[in-house]
């Protein structure tokens, strides 16, 4: 299947909803005094908890490794090597072009914009800042790509988001036409919000696209690279296949009459090919070696804020940037590194931790979706997407009640993501995008929650009729 399957509402019976029956059941909604929240696209404490043996690694294991450099002191500025080396696997980037710095892959992508808006970047005749320069956003997509390049005076040009990446027809004619155009942000993996997998032809395209731009950038944010919520991994070729879950999938589709078939775009084949290269590997094959930078943290794996953020790119940008971040610091904190990397010990141990993420977080996902198709699956111009990974459930209700929708749960004590806070500069054109966060609230929350804001969609849909 793909990594995303949307569910559409309208292939369901009616909902028996009349008109008085959706009016009473916000007025009893309303009357509850909720105070819920659907926006946090952040661990919840038991998934915190998961990483608690991180803080238990004593002071011998953190001193100064035999020969090795002290860990407590200045300097390694690309970061602990160990560490690198178990998410240069994940990420796909080669070790020695992969930086550990910081705590956030959010600052990482802000400090790349910045030195582009400068300086320009490997390639560029004039720094980004001085002349008109444009960034494909596929949408809808992640609010924080978007306030970065509103506060950088970045261009926002929107291209429509399918269930195996970008439109790639209109990248690929927008980029060609248009030398201005000098990026494009790409959640690769369980896209924010959609859940949409990038296929390995998207990714082909991408590292060929014959941009004008000499300097063109693909901003790479892969943010949930290792979050899967099936055991089916639609990333890239990495395959994994249990008898269980896949039984599991097989029912879920039945339910739904969904017959996509197993092995569509995004996946391999049962028994698995090579895992497919990374995005810098095909960017290098297809004579654009400098055209990606890629992203991550652990910031949804163990602690997000004293996690640990990951770039990787070609030789010549990470000697790029890295002559910027000399300026910026003397070295990144070794020991969060270095427990990092005891923690985790290696990618095996990695995605064995994630399998207790996905463990906690599986049963909410499942809840969305139940909620959603029960008391929303009447409705025309209901869809949502049923992600196979990654934080959030991407929910599109009929044209022109996204806004309405999120202030009327707001009434009932409900908080939503904004309405158009997934495309840029706030702007939904059809107005019915809302970005749902199940992973926070506790399952009796989230589920209320959720209700609620089933009740919420149906009166907006009922204002409008
Ligand atoms: N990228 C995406 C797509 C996200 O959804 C998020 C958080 O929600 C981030 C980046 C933030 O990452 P970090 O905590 O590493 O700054």
């Amino acid at each position: 299947p793909t990594a995303t399957t949307r569910t559409t509402g309208a292939a369901r019976p009616a909902a028996a909803a009349t008109a008085e029956r959706v009016r009473a059941d916000y007025a009893a909604l309303k009357a509850r005094g909720l105070a819920l929240d659907l926006t946090r696209g952040k661990p919840s404490p038991a998934q915190l908890d998961l990483s608690t043996g991180l803080l238990d690694i004593g002071a011998a294991e953190l001193g100064p490794a035999g020969a090795g450099a002290d860990h407590r002191n200045y300097g390694g500025l690309t970061g602990l090597p160990e560490l690198r080396a178990i998410f240069a696997e994940v990420l796909r980037v080669p070790v020695e072009q992969l930086l550990a710095v910081g705590n956030s892959s959010l600052a990482l992508m802000h400090d790349t914009l910045v030195h582009a808006v400068l300086f320009g970047v490997p390639g560029s005749a004039r720094p980004w800042g001085a002349e008109r320069t444009a960034v494909l956003c596929p949408v809808p997509g992640y609010d924080r790509h978007f306030a970065l390049c509103e506060k950088f005076g970045l261009e926002m040009i929107p291209v429509p988001m399918r269930d195996d990446g970008p439109d790639m027809d209109e990248v690929e004619r927008l980029a060609a036409a248009d030398p201005g155009i000098r990026a494009i942000w790409c959640v690769p993996t369980y896209s924010n919000p959609t859940g949409a997998v990038y296929g390995p032809e998207t990714a082909r395209r991408l590292a060929a696209l014959p941009a004008a731009a000499p300097d063109f950038r693909i901003l790479w944010d892969d943010a949930y690279a290792v979050h899967h919520l099936t055991d089916e991994h639609g990333e890239h070729g990495e395959h994994e296949q249990h008898e269980r879950d896949e039984q599991h999938e097989q029912h879920e589709r039945d339910e739904h009459g969904d017959h996509t078939p197993p092995g569509a775009p995004g996946t391999t084949p049962p028994g698995g090919a090579a895992p497919a290269p990374g995005i810098l590997a095909l960017c290098a094959e297809h004579g654009h070696p400098d055209r990606a930078f890629v992203y991550g943290s652990t910031s949804k794996i163990t602690f997000a804020g004293a996690g640990v953020a990951f770039l990787g790119s070609s030789p010549a940008n990470v000697e790029w940037l890295t002559g910027h971040l000399s300026r910026r610091t003397i070295g990144p904190d070794k020991l969060n590194q270095l427990r990092h990397a005891r923690f985790l010990r290696d990618a095996a141990g990695l995605r064995a931790h994630m399998a207790r993420h996905r463990a906690l977080l599986r049963p909410r996902f499942d809840l969305v979706e139940r909620v959603l198709r029960e008391r929303l699956g009447g409705l025309d111009g209901a869809t949502w997407s049923r992600p196979r990974g990654g934080y959030f459930v991407s929910l599109d209700v009929p044209d022109g009640c996204a806004r309405r929708t999120v202030e009327l749960a707001a009434e009932a004590g409900i908080r939503l993501t904004p309405a158009g806070a997934t495309f840029p500069y706030g702007r939904d054109p059809r107005d019915r995008n809302i970005r749902i966060a199940p992973t926070y609230p506790a399952l009796d929350e989230l589920e209320t929650a959720m209700e609620g804001l089933a009740v919420c969609v149906l009166l907006a849909a009922l204002e409008r009729s």
